[in-house]
């Protein structure tokens, strides 16, 4: 067959599932099916697809566009964080992946389903809730979660009525990870910074009216314990017209610390150090204003209350004493968290995440015994931490544990298994993403921007064509 003939069957083939049939051989190509297009998922499949020849990957993702916490959850202002698209753009070329997107595990099809139809399903479908910090009030409209926000600004689909109210000075953001920090430069960047990236037209217009003078990223540990990264606090202190204002007292004896530290740990302390020692040089008309040994205690409208907080073994025990904080608004930044979304997956409801052992799910916390067969990987599997690194280095140990309880008959693929029937349902396939990814990055173009994104389902599926 000559090259152009190849090529005509390899593009008819990428589009029906016809081609499927083409690389089954003697014994049944092998079905794996993951539910989620997130890196862990993508990252997965990748190694799936080197790995095993005889295989076919299905990708089952909730929403008609992939990519997950790439698209909804890394900053506007990081695009070199989202080249990472270009990889699992390849990853979903690949002519044994079929993707369909628009299908909610649980509500659209159920574990059972799939585990029928494949020989091995892997969850990879992240973490979509957050941590509450459980206080009265908690549940106010001034208060609300740094996971809303970030999905406001990055058009996830549900959260473009968030409306956040902007209209006060000072802000008060708890938690210090790097959802925190990035929430807190998207609040004091010069709005001109961010109309090239590809943040929503909604949240720039809301941002253009912003009064948010006064950002405290409030920490209940100390500055040795602080999880932002140095990369993200550099970018902080580089803001224009911002000026980041510490507390002296928070550093008291830390200097004498710096030889114990861990390298990363001992950067960001110094740099931390040389902040501190600068403060005051630089005017701003913005201020961001890091503070440590606060822990939550109560929440009243216009304020938030924080016990002082003593480190015993690293760990933030309240004194007596407290503090009050001026807060307009409050942001809640303290960790994702997973939910169950079928109730046939053994589910670890404190831990906010799936039962499993290195990547093989559990069939129940108490027995202890691996169920053949179901897998989970990412932020599902190892909690919300971890940037696209770890969850990529996870996803191929899981992935290869995959591979190897194929190969080694741990999991059953004797009998040939059909796959997901998606007769009925309104499947956005890889094509019909890619009518989305034309239409948005066309929308931006016109605008300066990477991309303008489609904000809502239905206007996703008419552009898919689905
Ligand atoms: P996700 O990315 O959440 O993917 C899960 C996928 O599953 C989603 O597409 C979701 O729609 C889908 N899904 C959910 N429910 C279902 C269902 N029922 N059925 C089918 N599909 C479903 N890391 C960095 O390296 N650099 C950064 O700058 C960075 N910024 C970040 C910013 C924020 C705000 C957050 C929260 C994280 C950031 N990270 C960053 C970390 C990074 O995003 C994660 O490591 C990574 O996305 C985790 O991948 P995952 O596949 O486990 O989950
Ligand atoms: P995180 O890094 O785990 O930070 C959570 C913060 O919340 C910590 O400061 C933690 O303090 C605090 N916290 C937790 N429970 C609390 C409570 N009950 N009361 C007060 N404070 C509480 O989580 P994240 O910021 O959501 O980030 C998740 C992961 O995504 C991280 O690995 C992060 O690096 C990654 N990420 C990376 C980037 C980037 O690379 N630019 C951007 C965003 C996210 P304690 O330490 O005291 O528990």
């Amino acid at each position: 067959m000559g090259i152009n003939c190849l090529n005509i069957l390899r593009r008819g083939l990428h589009t029906s599932s016809a081609r499927l049939q083409v690389i089954q051989g003697a014994t049944p190509t092998k079905r794996i099916c993951i539910v989620g297009a997130g890196p862990a998922g993508f990252y997965a499949a990748q190694l799936i697809l080197k790995q095993l020849d005889n295989c076919v990957v299905d990708v089952v993702e909730k929403l008609p566009v992939p990519f997950g916490l790439v698209r909804f959850g890394v900053a506007p202002d990081h695009p070199e964080v989202k080249n990472v698209i270009n990889t699992f753009t390849k990853t979903a070329e690949h002519p044994r992946l079929r993707y369909f997107g628009n299908i909610s595990l649980g509500t659209d099809v159920s574990l059972r389903e799939l585990r029928d139809r494949y020989h091995a399903v892997l969850l990879t479908y992240g973490a979509d809730q957050d941590r509450e910090l459980e206080l009265e009030n908690e549940q106010q409209g001034n208060v609300i979660s740094a996971r809303k926000f970030v999905a406001w600004y990055n058009g996830l689909p549900g959260a473009e009525n968030l409306a956040p109210d902007l209209s006060g000075r000072d802000v008060t953001i708890v938690g210090q990870g790097n959802v925190a920090v990035d929430v807190a430069r998207m609040l004091l960047s010069p709005l001109d910074a961010l109309k090239s990236t590809d943040t929503t037209e909604y949240a720039l217009e809301a941002l253009s009216r912003s009064q948010v003078e006064r950002v405290h990223l409030v920490g209940r540990r100390g500055p040795l314990q602080a999880a932002f990264t140095i990369k993200e606090l550099r970018e902080m202190l580089k803001l224009p017209n911002v000026d980041t204002r510490w507390r002296s007292e928070d550093f008291s004896g830390i200097d004498l610390q710096l030889d114990k530290l861990q390298r990363p740990r001992k950067r960001l302390t110094e740099l931390m150090l040389k902040s501190l020692k600068e403060q005051g040089r630089i005017a701003g008309s913005k201020q961001f204003l890091p503070i440590f040994l606060r822990a939550p205690k109560a929440i009243s409208p216009g304020e938030m209350e924080f016990s002082v907080t003593e480190l015993q073994q690293e760990a933030a025990v309240p004194t007596t004493s407290t503090e009050r904080l001026s807060s307009h608004l409050i942001l809640r930044s303290i960790g994702y968290k997973s939910s169950c979304v079928d109730t046939g997956i053994s589910f670890d409801t404190r831990r906010g995440r799936v039962h499993n052992v290195d990547g093989r799910i559990l069939k129940d916390d108490a027995s202890g015994k691996v169920d053949p067969g179901l897998y989970v990987a990412g932020w599902l599997g190892t909690g919300p931490t971890g940037v696209i690194v770890t969850t990529m280095n996870g996803a191929f140990a899981v992935a290869k544990t995959i591979c190897d309880d194929i190969t080694t008959n741990a999991v059953d693929t004797s009998s040939a298994k059909p796959g997901y029937d998606a007769d009925g349902q309104r499947v956005v396939t890889w094509d019909g993403w890619q009518r989305i990814n034309d239409f948005e990055c066309a929308a931006g173009k016109a605008k300066g921007k990477p991309r303008e994104k489609i904000v809502n389902i239905e206007e996703m599926l008419r552009v898919a064509g689905v």
